[in-house]
């Protein structure tokens, strides 16, 4: 049985109503189910970060944007120009429509998928943590979510199937491809119902607490609740048996699924019917106005977990045309830019807790260059970190230390760049 990993802090994952407090002020993010923008979308963002906030708009891991220095008194016009625009569709769900998808798959489950979870009262309870998945088949987006749908191979003559993975594990639970979004809402029930199992037996082993009492369930001061499924004691088996006996459906064996390591879309990429979607890197994942409003002619944009966009859909010379565009803006779209793979969390000034300014440093050391994807984080929380192998660097105050995914440990180093590139070839 593999142990429960609790957290003693409260889910206190920002959202558009919800403001975290920055240390360069207030942070608003906007979840974007599937990373799916239109172009009209994109204007909307421009003005309201040029008009509340410090004008950037910044992607994150889970292909959610962010609006940096948002000042306290715009909080109520930030929620009222999102809802005009159609980004902010349920205000008691805002926190936990967290969809990830893959971002050349055209999947249409996503938006019916977010329309089902923000019309099912329960699942406003969700953690702001817990990410769904719409997987095309590729395997980019479906290891690293809670629950998630997962196109697979069958048998010739057998019909296609879809795998529903808990955290990111196979437990023989296939479903038809039009079942995918209500037993995604069922697994999410069975965690909801698993979790509150599993507090109830912390609570009657916690002598002289009450199920009901603000600290039910507090050991060791510690409060015992699970915000993801990997953090339930046997959660993807368990959550996986919930799921099916609520379907009424009899799991068959579990496969050994591939797991590639998935990378960014990155230049011109061939799609169905001779159509050309163009993958650009968005150097540390943030906007800058100019490159806003080169975005807000397109019809649709799509930002990937790599903090990137992709526009799908082109014909072969529109494809190139913006690709032109999209360089002269700043945003990268050649195979070998010295931005491929390299991520790094706020730092400073954005954060209190960072050693170092991250985004800076990672700039002046990144070099042309491919490899592992490097993560570049301001302290030892590792905010952001990419769900596979990866190098990571980390300040440390005096510098920082490097660590590679093969690595025995940490190198402490003075001259980052060099080390960094080696880490990068593994
Ligand atoms: S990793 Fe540390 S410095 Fe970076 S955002 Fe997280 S808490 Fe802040």
């Amino acid at each position: 049985m593999s142990q429960p990993s609790t957290r003693a802090d409260v889910d206190a994952c920002p959202g558009a109503l919800r403001l975290h407090a920055a240390a360069d002020g207030p942070l608003a993010r906007v979840r974007v189910p599937g990373g799916r923008l239109t172009g009209a979308h994109v204007r909307v963002l421009r003005e309201l970060a040029g008009r509340w906030g410090d004008g950037h708009v910044e992607l994150t891991s889970r292909a959610n944007l962010q609006l940096r220095a948002v000042r306290d008194a715009a909080a109520a016009g930030l929620a009222a120009g999102l809802e005009a625009a159609g980004l902010l569709p349920s205000r008691t769900h805002e926190l936990v429509r967290n969809i990830a998808a893959s971002p050349l798959g055209g999947d249409p489950a996503v938006d019916r998928l977010d329309r089902a979870l923000c019309a099912d009262s329960r699942l406003a309870s969700l953690p702001g943590r817990f990410l769904f998945a719409l997987d095309s088949g590729l395997g980019d987006v479906a290891f690293s979510a809670d629950v998630a749908a997962l196109p697979v191979h069958t048998h010739e003559g057998h019909p296609a199937a879809v795998a529903i993975l808990f955290a990111g594990a196979d437990a023989g639970l296939r479903v038809a491809p039009d079942a995918v979004v209500p037993a995604l809402l069922a697994a999410a029930h069975a965690f909801l119902d698993e979790r509150a199992a599993q507090r109830t037996t912390a609570v009657e082993a916690t002598p002289g607490s009450r199920a009901d009492a603000p600290d039910a369930g507090v050991a060791d001061g510690r409060r015992q609740v699970a915000w993801r499924v990997r953090e339930l004691a046997d959660g993807p088996a368990r959550v996986a048996a919930r799921t099916a006996a609520a379907l009424g459906v009899r799991p068959g064996p579990a496969a050994v699924l591939p797991r590639p390591v998935p990378r960014e879309p990155i230049g011109l990429i061939e799609q169905p019917g001779g159509r050309v979607a163009v993958g650009a890197l968005v150097p540390l994942g943030r906007l800058r106005p100019v490159q806003l409003r080169v975005l807000e002619s397109a019809a649709t944009v799509t930002v990937t977990p790599w903090r990137g966009i992709v526009l799908r859909g082109l014909t072969p010379e529109a494809a190139r045309n913006w690709a032109a565009a999209l360089t002269e803006a700043g945003l990268e779209v050649a195979a070998g830019s010295r931005w491929a793979g390299v991520t790094a969390c706020a730092g400073r000034p954005g954060c209190a807790k960072s050693l170092a300014d991250v985004r800076h440093d990672a700039d002046a050391a990144t070099t042309a260059g491919t490899g592992l994807p490097v993560h570049w984080v301001g302290c030892a929380r590792g905010c952001g970190s990419p769900a596979g192998p990866h190098v990571r660097v980390e300040a440390t105050g005096s510098g920082y230390r490097v660590r590679s995914p093969g690595g025995s440990g940490f190198a402490a180093v003075t001259e980052v760049g060099a080390l960094v590139s080696a880490a990068r070839k593994g």
